[in-house]
């Protein structure tokens, strides 16, 4: 199916060659239509499916449709709000290039910088807004922004929101929408909450659910390495060292850690940066470009920073630490594989972090290979799995008893010597 069968407007369609999109996406093929009939949607889809075009597009055609009088000012008719900085500059870019031939004209506020230039583009007219919700509700305080003609109205990355602690200044933002509107709403995941959220939002919406054929985690290339906390920033490093990895990104669990790592890889001699909420907003803007042009090879992020990049051919992303949210887990890796694309997933596993991984893989339902030949090999894996090797296997292979009893009795000296072994080999 293409883009012209469902429907979607010459400048659209030209502006979607440009940007060589041949076929829409199944949430794009779903969605686009729903929205063009002017029905509330609910959709629940994961990253990467081209969600952002499934309602991008269609709020583009809509407002070109409306004719807007050369000499009549514009004024904000749609609205999207979505959690992070990034992913608010992502979607902006995304408006600006499927609607370059539409004449309409879109703008990104979100906090962290001065306001000025903002209020200045606002003051100019535009007719879509996208924003974060902290600074959307400090200028609609300070009567910059008047939401009163919204007719489109989208909440992004509604699970995210939750999680960041926005709900307050959702409920604030949408009390000031008028009534009388169009809503979409998407989420990729739906718990209790999320949907108690979308039904004070929505007015007998469409439900649009996209499973993809294949789930974006199984397209990924996922591998555990178990190792100690303190071997980890070494095993980070000799991973890095391999030419294969052109780029990675790699995820910690706080600010602190991915600074401390992004040190520890540029003093080994590996070109990385750190983002984080800590960061000004142009020093992560100008790491995010870094990346996207390959200066540096690494890009270490914490979740909430991560969550907004899009970064077309990104290969690897490397978990050095795994998260406790298993849904997480799936939007980290998501960040590969992208548009159909295969990736690889590395995630690094103390001993005090199994049990995230246990939950993990109740979620995905299908098993993490652990890679077993490392210099870094966490003596207690060595040492469980040897035992329930002798468990299994002793009886009938008196042979490998004595090998793997040694391993199990002494689980230090045979980690040690696994290490040497692999610096003889010239691999560490
Ligand atoms: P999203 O889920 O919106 O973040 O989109 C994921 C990626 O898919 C982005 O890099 C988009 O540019 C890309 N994309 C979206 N729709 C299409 C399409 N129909 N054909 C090819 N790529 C697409």
């Amino acid at each position: 199916m293409s883009f012209e069968k469902i429907n979607l407007i010459k400048p659209i369609q030209k502006a979607l060659a440009e940007e060589g999109y041949s076929v829409p996406t199944p949430i794009q093929k779903q969605a686009i239509p729903i929205i063009l009939e002017r029905k509330d949607l609910l959709g629940c889809a994961q990253t990467g499916t081209g969600k952002t075009a499934a309602f991008a597009l269609p709020i583009l055609q809509i407002l070109h449709d409306e004719k807007r009088s050369s000499h009549e000012k514009r004024i904000i008719h749609s609205l999207i709000i979505t959690p992070t900085r990034e992913l608010a500059i992502q979607i902006g870019d995304s408006f600006t290039a499927y609607g370059k031939h539409t004449g309409l004209k879109n703008m990104v506020v979100f906090g962290g910088v001065p306001q000025k230039s903002q209020t200045d583009k606002l003051k100019s007219g535009i007719d879509i807004l996208i924003a974060t919700p902290g600074r959307l509700l400090d200028l609609m305080n300070q009567n910059f922004i008047d939401l009163r003609h919204i007719k489109l109205f989208v909440l992004d990355e509604a699970d995210r929101m939750l999680d960041m602690g926005f709900i307050n200044d959702i409920k604030k933002i949408i009390a000031k929408l008028p009534s009388k509107r169009q809503s979409l709403f998407f989420s990729a995941t739906m718990p209790a909450e999320i949907v108690k959220l979308a039904n004070t939002i929505l007015i007998s919406p469409v439900k649009v659910e996209i499973t993809p054929e294949q789930p974006t985690v199984e397209a990924i290339k996922q591998s555990i390495y178990y190792v100690a906390k303190s071997d980890k920033k070494a095993l980070l490093i000799h991973l890095l060292k391999d030419p294969a990895i052109a780029s990675a990104l790699v995820f910690t669990r706080t600010k602190h850690g991915a600074d401390n790592v992004a040190k520890v890889l540029n003093k080994a001699k590996i070109h990385a940066e750190a983002i984080h909420g800590d960061k000004a907003q142009n020093t992560r803007q100008r790491a995010l470009n870094n990346f996207k042009s390959r200066q540096i090879k690494v890009l270490v992020a914490t979740d909430i920073a991560a969550r907004g990049i899009d970064i077309d051919e990104l290969s690897h992303v490397i978990n050095f630490d795994i998260p406790n949210v298993p849904e997480t887990y799936v939007h980290r890796i998501g960040r590969t594989g992208r548009a159909g694309l295969s990736g690889v997933a590395i995630s690094l596993c103390d001993s005090e972090e199994k049990a995230y991984l246990k939950d993990i893989h109740k979620l995905i339902s299908i098993p993490i290979p652990v890679v077993e030949n490392h210099p870094y090999v966490l003596t207690e894996w060595v040492w469980e799995n040897s035992k329930q090797l002798i468990n299994k296997e002793d009886v009938k292979k008196p042979k490998n008893r004595k090998i793997l009893e040694t391993a199990a009795s002494k689980p230090k000296s045979r980690n040690r010597s696994r290490r040497k072994s692999w610096a003889k080999k010239g691999r560490s």
